[in-house]
């Protein structure tokens, strides 16, 4: 069983106590609202019927509507999609997007179905949630080993018994109601939010630094659009492989060899053992994979001057103590990954209105968002005088709490 949820416990208690919240608030904040578990039966294509556990936590709606991503992957247990639920419920609060927070996913390793079999879980869990789920109740969206296909299956899935409403799930292919530049929101999110705080100590993207750990949706998007800006890439990896070279990576290279083999597994990038990947010296640090990887042992070991959050949770409480007292800034998941979330309200947006705007309205809005909310942070951190994190926490509580004021417990 993971401790994901006590871990953002803990960060929502140090931002509870600068906003000096009473312990009823503290608890009515924190409490998930509904949390759904789900046996999922799936015939396999040998015949066999093969059983499957899936949940859908919905923390916090007094915002908006429910929003969150659905993963798959082994490890997914009801305290992790809780933990993630909640986070959800801070980051649309942190970049402002009218929704509120949720999670789903299912245990399962996906690399071992084939693709019918993965159709017919993302389907059967999609029954097992359907009363739950609407364009005015809850929207899920990709997360790990999920991606523009699933969502299609949800979509469809959701159609079957309540008809035609795209925006019942975000983060679809364009060609099935989805939008320009989802596909790397997130990503672009990341890099926005590491322009902004190097803008506000006097530097630039270009000529700095990065290590990039998660080859994925997050992590080869922000891997790239940080080449196309002059960034320079030394390290990547993924759960194949890690690879690093100070004088900069080949990034179109691994890009091209990953879209092909879906990994960098025989990627012929100078390959370093994986477990040595964080530690390499670099301006910004990008965990973009899975969550915990920041104990306390790698953070007093990590050589960057900066760590962006593109995964959620990548940094323990530990580990974030750790960061804090040797001075390295931490850009926290909530605000760090938020252009996922936002580019998914513009999808949203467009589903509900009919009507779809093009790759350079999205670019300059999200990046409108992403900027303006760093300007948010500088400012509750400044009154505060607190770390990242704890500034963002503030920001995002400090809204939900109202906002349940105002509508009346
Ligand atoms: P993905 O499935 O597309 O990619 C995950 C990547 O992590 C893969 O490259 C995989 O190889 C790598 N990985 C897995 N285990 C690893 C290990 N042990 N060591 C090194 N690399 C490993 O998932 P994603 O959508 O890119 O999500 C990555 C993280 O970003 C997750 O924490 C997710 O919750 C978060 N996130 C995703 C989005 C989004 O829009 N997709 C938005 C916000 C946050």
């Amino acid at each position: 069983m993971s401790h994901a949820f006590a871990d953002v416990s803990r960060y929502f208690g140090r931002a509870a106590r600068v906003l000096k919240l009473g312990s009823d608030d503290q608890k009515l904040l924190e409490t998930p609202a509904r949390e759904l578990r789900v046996e999922c039966n799936v015939r396999m294509d040998d015949g066999s019927v093969a059983t499957f556990i899936g949940y859908r936590v919905q923390h916090d709606n007094s915002r908006g509507p429910y929003k969150g991503g659905l993963r798959f992957h082994p490890s997914v247990d009801i305290d992790e999609v809780r933990a993630l639920a909640s986070l959800m419920t801070w980051k649309t609060a942190v970049v402002g997007v009218p929704f509120g927070g949720a999670k789903g996913g299912i245990a399962v390793d996906p690399a071992k179905l084939g693709m019918r079999e993965l159709e017919r879980l993302t389907r059967r869990f999609t029954q097992g949630i359907q009363d739950l789920i609407g364009d005015d109740k809850d929207i899920p969206a990709p997360d790990v080993n999920t991606n523009a296909q699933v969502m299609a299956w949800l979509m469809d899935e959701y159609a079957r018994s309540h008809g035609f409403h795209p925006g019942v799930v975000t983060g679809k292919p364009v060609e099935l109601f989805g939008s320009l530049g989802r596909d790397e929101a997130t990503g672009r999110g990341v890099v926005i939010a590491t322009e902004e705080y190097l803008r506000s100590v006097g530097r630039r993207l270009a000529g700095t630094t990065f290590v990039v750990q998660g080859f994925g949706n997050v992590g080869s998007h922000t891997a790239r659009i940080v080449h196309e800006l002059g960034g320079k890439v030394v390290g990547i990896g993924d759960h194949t492989g890690a690879f690093h070279d100070p004088a900069g990576l080949d990034v179109p290279g691994a890009l091209a060899h990953a879209a092909r083999a879906r990994s960098l597994a025989g990627w012929g990038g100078p390959s370093i053992p994986p477990k040595e990947l964080l530690l390499q010296p670099c301006d910004v640090l990008v965990p973009a994979a899975l969550g915990g990887v920041i104990d306390a042992d790698v953070a007093k070991e990590l050589r960057a001057g900066l760590v962006v959050e593109g995964a959620n949770a990548p940094t323990t409480p530990e580990g974030d103590e750790v960061l804090g007292a040797r001075g390295i800034a931490v850009l926290p998941d909530i605000y760090a990954n938020a252009g996922g979330v936002t580019v998914s309200y513009f999808e949203w947006v467009q589903n509900i209105q009919h009507f779809y705007w093009e790759a350079e309205r999205v670019r300059a809005e999200l990046d409108k968002t992403m900027r303006q909310a760093f300007a948010g942070l500088v400012a509750t951190k400044k009154a505060h005088g607190v770390d990242w994190r704890t500034a963002a926490f503030v920001q995002a509580i400090g809204r939900v709490h109202r906002a349940s004021e105002l509508r009346g417990y």
